[in-house]
């Protein structure tokens, strides 16, 4: 039988993914911190769980989390089992004190304190870190429910390999990495047509023999505060799609690319911006996710779409704290080479939190 939870934490952090992992890392090394990680899941299976033949798009050397660097391996960067493998290795180098199959499924306040309702039991948390990932629920516009039961769907959360998609045509609905990229991979095997919403941003994978993390790297760009020009500008211009694959092919007619918006389905068609109909009979929404927090139940601590609150992480509401968040700090927040930074701004934040709030106990009159 799994071990009771503990009754009290000084700090709960919700998710052992590469997000929880650092903050977690950072947390321990605070002295006398309790501190606890749970996760829903097994460390590493957000990665487990995306298509076979994912490799990442950050090389190695910006792959690795605070106090354990990735390992080198014959590609130039990991695949996606090769960072579950990691993340699996770092919970346990630094033995981080995580337990998998608890859902966190009720988050309130209660004073100054946190009561976290699990699938494992209650437990009261002085500090929350939430690091759930920005990926929760598949987005798909609401035109998916105008087109014909024969239509094949698939969000690419679900898409794991080709055989999933019936032979013949199949349309790529998305202008981000995931959509260029699996776009590429059907290319070889069935009819390609891209619906992207605007001509993609192409990044080169090197330029100059040097590679593109290395430029974003030395010119700031990564590294940049989010309200910087730099930051500002990349925000404005939307996700590049890194690598040229997609362009060379469609220059060589094997993808047919059609840059502009989907806005509507009707049967076995959907209509793009520019009033071009297209016949599909497969489509693969690569169209990305919205975060789910129904679960914190702490009403200012979310704006009206349920987005949460904060500033570098910081939430409004005194002891609550995120990671992992698009743009937290800078670019490079919602992935692993921007954790570090992230994660150790916020043990600090929590370490100070709770000292104080240790010391206004103790001082507190009819205390001896
Ligand atoms: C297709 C794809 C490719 C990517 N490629 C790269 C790349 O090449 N390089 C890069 O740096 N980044 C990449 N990213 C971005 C980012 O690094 C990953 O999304 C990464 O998984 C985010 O880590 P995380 O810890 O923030 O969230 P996650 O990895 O999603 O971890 C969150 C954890 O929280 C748990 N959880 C959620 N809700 C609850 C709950 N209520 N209770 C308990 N546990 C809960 C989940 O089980 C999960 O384990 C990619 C993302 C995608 C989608």
């Amino acid at each position: 039988m799994a071990e009771p939870l503990p009754i009290e934490v000084d700090v709960l952090v919700v998710g052992a993914g590469q997000a929880g992992l650092g903050a977690a890392y950072w947390l321990t090394r605070q002295p006398g911190l309790r501190v606890l990680v749970v996760d829903r899941a097994a460390v590493g299976q957000s990665w487990v769980d995306r298509w076979d033949s994912l490799v990442l798009f950050t090389p190695r050397r910006f792959s690795s989390l605070p106090g354990l660097r990735f390992p080198a391996g014959p590609t130039r960067c990991p695949t996606r089992l090769e960072m579950a493998a990691y993340l699996r290795r770092y919970a346990a180098h630094h033995g981080l004190p995580v337990r998998t199959g608890v859902a966190v499924q009720r988050l309130t306040r209660a004073g100054e304190a946190f009561i976290v309702e699990t699938s494992a039991g209650s437990l009261v948390a002085a500090q929350v870190v939430v690091a759930t990932g920005p990926f929760h629920r598949r987005y798909v516009p609401a035109a998916a429910d105008e087109l014909s039961p024969e239509v094949v769907q698939l969000h690419s959360y679900d898409y794991r390999r080709p055989e999933q998609v019936p032979a013949g045509q199949v349309l790529v609905v998305g202008g981000g990495n995931s959509a260029a990229q699996l776009a590429v991979e059907l290319a070889d095997t069935h009819e390609v047509t891209v619906a992207a919403p605007g001509p993609p941003w192409y990044l080169p994978v090197s330029l100059l023999g040097i590679d593109l993390y290395w430029w974003s790297y030395l010119t700031g760009v990564l590294n940049a505060d989010r309200d910087s020009r730099a930051s500002r500008y990349v925000r404005r211009r939307g996700d590049a799609v890194v690598g040229r694959q997609l362009r060379e092919l469609v220059r060589a007619g094997r993808v047919r690319l059609v840059p502009h918006r989907l806005v509507g389905a009707a049967d076995r068609s959907v209509e793009l911006a520019d009033g071009t109909h297209l016949e599909v009979s497969s489509v693969l929404w690569c169209t990305g996710f919205r975060p789910d927090t129904s679960w914190v139940d702490v009403p200012e601590a979310l704006d009206d779409s349920g987005a949460p609150l904060h500033t570098g992480g910081a939430s409004p509401v005194a002891g609550l704290h995120w990671m992992g968040l698009p743009w937290q700090t800078r670019l490079n927040s919602s992935i692993i080479d921007g954790v570090d930074r992230d994660a150790r701004a916020v043990a600090d934040r929590v370490g100070r939190a709770v000292l104080t709030g240790q010391r206004e106990h103790r001082a507190r009159p009819g205390r001896r």
